[in-house]
């Protein structure tokens, strides 16, 4: 579709091939703005399956040209969580963990290199908790493309190996991963390097997430979304996805979108709970796909929360665990802690009043599984 780039604060607007990633004004995130006026669906467009691919006449590109098959994962129904969860809840789960790299990230990878590609880049760079990184070297691996992955020392090994195994170049950054962010920032500023990470075209690759659940769920359309957030990129895009389903009428209502994190690092359930912007919490927090103590769309994140009439919800870590050990044993699905964290929202907001989900349906995302 054709766009624009627009500064989110002041509203400055960039050529499309400019590669800025923030507002040289106001140091603000950027937005990909559509030119909706006029713009038809393909034809036909209702009766192909969900995919990644599907989606491209609703992304910022003419061809996802870097695809490794990403998207098109499974809405499974919980049925095997009905014991804890009672008779009269329809849960499904969107298993993300079945794409390349085991996360939704993946989405995001595809469209970036995708951009970077046809920009003409030959050199990326990010800064991950370690998801991100892993899916941007793998991909820009097998496009040939130099990828240096800014990463907190404290970052997991397991996620630190298996980066490493991609051949991407690695920076242990010493502090968390906002100070990679940082360096990230500056390194590709310095080398004229394409910044890949939680951007505008990033942003745009993982709304298909939520593309995919409204055709999924078919009649039965959702009344929640529950989304982790980590830098709330996920959240942001999922609202985005949504109100343009809605603008092109493929959806009547918009589901409540529920934002969840954990209690050691909740810097945007904290704003909501205060009716406040979100501040900088020091993240402590075991699930590390999710430690994120300033979310870039920190922002964005609470609009999308306040626009769907939904909520903001922390869980405790050891809430987490049992919501990961969960998934394995009664549903056969593996996931990280960050991966299970959007159902063990679920699990205690449906604990404490299980009226408000009566015969009410609910989506949960299982985002990643790199931890073991
Ligand atoms: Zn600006």
């Amino acid at each position: 579709m054709e766009y624009k780039l627009v500064c989110t604060k002041c509203g400055a607007e960039y050529d499309r091939k400019s590669p800025a990633f923030r507002c040289v004004k106001c140091a603000s995130i950027l937005e990909v703005e559509y030119y909706y006026d006029g713009f038809r669906l393909p034809k036909g467009f209702r009766r192909r399956k969900p995919s990644q691919k599907k989606y491209v006449p609703l992304l910022p590109l003419s061809r996802l040209s870097a695809t490794m098959g990403e998207g098109g994962s499974e809405l499974v129904a919980a049925d095997g969580l009905r014991r804890i969860i009672g008779q009269s809840v329809r849960l499904y789960l969107k298993v993300e963990t079945e794409n390349p790299t085991h996360t939704f990230k993946d989405r995001g990878s595809a469209v970036e290199i995708s951009k970077a590609m046809e920009l003409g880049y030959r050199e990326i760079c990010c800064a991950s908790t370690g998801n991100m990184g892993l899916s941007l070297a793998k991909y820009a691996r097998a496009h040939r493309i130099k990828c240096t992955v800014f990463i907190s020392k404290d970052g997991n090994p397991k996620k630190i190996a298996k980066i490493r195994a991609q051949r991407a170049r690695l920076v242990k950054v010493d502090g968390d991963f906002n100070d990679a962010l940082l360096q990230a920032e500056r390194f590709a500023t310095r080398r004229g390097a394409f910044l890949c990470g939680d951007y505008h075209y990033r942003k745009e690759g993982q709304k298909c997430v939520v593309y995919e659940i409204m055709e999924q769920v078919g009649r039965r359309a959702p009344d929640y979304i529950f989304v982790q957030v980590g830098n709330a990129t996920l959240l942001a895009a999922v609202y985005k996805g949504l109100v343009e389903f809605k603008k092109f009428g493929l959806i009547g209502k918009m589901p409540r979108l529920v934002a969840v994190q954990s209690d050691q690092c909740a810097p945007l359930v904290t704003a909501y709970k205060a009716s406040r912007q979100v501040r900088y919490v020091r993240p402590a927090t075991a699930a590390d796909a999710i430690a994120v103590g300033f979310p870039t769309f920190g922002f964005e994140g609470l609009e999308a929360v306040k626009g769907t009439n939904g909520c903001a919800v922390s869980v405790d870590d050891s809430e987490i665990y049992r919501a990961m050990g969960l998934l394995k044993e009664s549903m056969g699905i593996g996931a990280e802690l960050g991966g299970a964290t959007g159902l063990a929202g679920f699990l205690k907001m449906n604990a404490e009043k299980p009226s408000a989900f009566k015969g009410r349906t609910a989506v949960v995302i299982v985002t990643g599984n790199n931890e073991d």
